[in-house]
């Protein structure tokens, strides 16, 4: 029996190999069958990879997700899912290809070994701004207090003067 109350939290999903929307596809559905229920779901978009950059593009999306697992068991149900995932594909293609990230859990900072919330790098890529900045423009960081689409708007601004 779970204990916990419910909780919003909020999930950064991308692939870039394989079938990379069926990838995400599968990934939503078995977060609905083992996390809890899915409220929203971004528009799919298409990025350039972050950091290391000599690989395909990446198709990333955001997910609304009620759970009453705990932070750390819902972080061993997204690393089975991702191995799943990963595993089915890694016999194919020989790497993985889902990567499941925790942005927000509700407005709480979360500090463990395995598991940092607000995740440290969300702000800095736009990969996660543009669809979290899609399925909850006013949500506030709980840490940086900005709303999603200021920390959108300013990262593109910063992108901007760079280039
Ligand atoms: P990355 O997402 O950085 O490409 P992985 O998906 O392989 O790398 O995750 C590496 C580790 O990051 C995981 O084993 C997990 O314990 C840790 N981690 C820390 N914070 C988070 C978070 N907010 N969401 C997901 N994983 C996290
Ligand atoms: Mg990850």
């Amino acid at each position: 029996m779970q204990v916990s109350e419910l909780q919003q939290i909020y999930l950064s999903l991308g692939a870039n190999l394989g079938n990379r929307e069926a990838n995400l596809q599968q990934a939503i559905e078995l977060i609905k069958e083992r996390l809890g229920e899915v409220i929203a779901i971004s528009s799919f978009i298409e990025t350039a990879a972050w950091g290391k950059t000599d690989q395909p593009d990446f198709l990333n999306l955001a997910l609304l997700v009620a759970t009453n697992y705990s932070p750390l068991k819902a972080l061993t149900i997204i690393q089975e899912i991702e191995h799943q995932l990963g595993r089915e594909r890694k016999e194919k293609w020989g790497a993985r290809l889902i990567d499941i990230d925790i942005i927000f859990w509700d407005n709480q900072v979360i500090s463990e070994v395995q598991l940092t919330v607000p995740h440290p790098l969300m702000h800095e890529r736009t990969f996660v701004l543009i669809p979290m900045a899609e399925i909850a423009p006013e949500m506030e960081h709980p840490v940086l207090k900005r709303k999603m689409k200021e920390l959108l708007e300013s990262l593109e601004k910063q992108e901007a003067t760079k280039s």
